[in-house]
């Protein structure tokens, strides 16, 4: 398998190559295929398989495939994870991808300054990476809207139960339009996630590695 295969466009293939990811991990070559169809899958990997790309590529050719852009405000991919470190580096991933399409990413995250995210928020992007207490709180400040958003992922969903977030996973999966495409990966799969899969994907195909 190659990353070609994928139909990435010129600007992707070149920001690949450039971090000398020569071929698709395991995870990334079961789930680019599913991803980019189009359909919902639940991942269970865990951090270092590299899945962040495995939902941030797609997210990307997601964005670019939206006509009229313009016409809406607010980001159209969203990412929930459970720490602030692990949504920053997902942040870093997504930048280096983003860039080369002019996409905005911004990072939404307790321990930074609630206004200055306010501010960034306002200015825009279509992606957020975000941990889901802080994002409530920004929704709730109308920091942004999810009117756009119609890629939604979900980031070591058994984690962020164990922190307690799943009133705020199911608030902000309450607010995204119900038919969005969603990503749900976890490195456990306890019967509480089982059950969130079940509520909240349509359809989903299920990858391990
Ligand atoms: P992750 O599991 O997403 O945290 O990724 C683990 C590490 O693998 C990160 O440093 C990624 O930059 C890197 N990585 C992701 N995909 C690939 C790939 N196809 N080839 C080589 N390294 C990769």
């Amino acid at each position: 398998k190659t990353f070609a295969e994928a139909g990435f466009s010129v600007e992707l293939m070149k920001a690949i190559a450039k971090q000398a990811y020569e071929k698709p991990t395991s995870i990334q070559c079961q789930s680019l295929p599913i991803v980019l169809s189009g359909r919902d899958i639940i991942g269970i990997a865990k951090t270092g398989s590299g899945k962040t790309a495995a939902f941030i590529l797609p997210m990307i050719v997601h964005i670019m495939d939206q006509p009229e852009l313009a016409k809406e405000e607010g980001p159209i991919g969203v990412v929930c994870a459970p720490t602030r470190e692990l949504a920053h580096q997902i942040y870093l991933e997504a930048k280096k991808f983003a860039k080369v399409h002019g996409i905005r990413v911004s990072a939404v995250y307790g321990g930074m300054s609630k206004l200055e995210q306010f501010k960034e928020l306002k200015l825009g992007c279509e992606i957020v990476i975000a941990t889901p207490g802080r994002l409530i709180d920004m929704l709730k400040m109308k920091a942004l809207t999810m009117l756009r958003a119609t890629y939604l992922v979900l980031d070591e969903a058994d984690r962020m139960f164990d922190l307690g977030f799943e009133p705020q996973i199911k608030s902000i999966v309450g607010q995204i339009r119900p038919d969005s495409q969603k990503l749900l990966f976890s490195a456990t799969m306890p019967r509480k996630i089982e059950k969130l899969a079940r509520e909240i994907l349509n359809d989903p195909v299920r990858v391990t590695v």
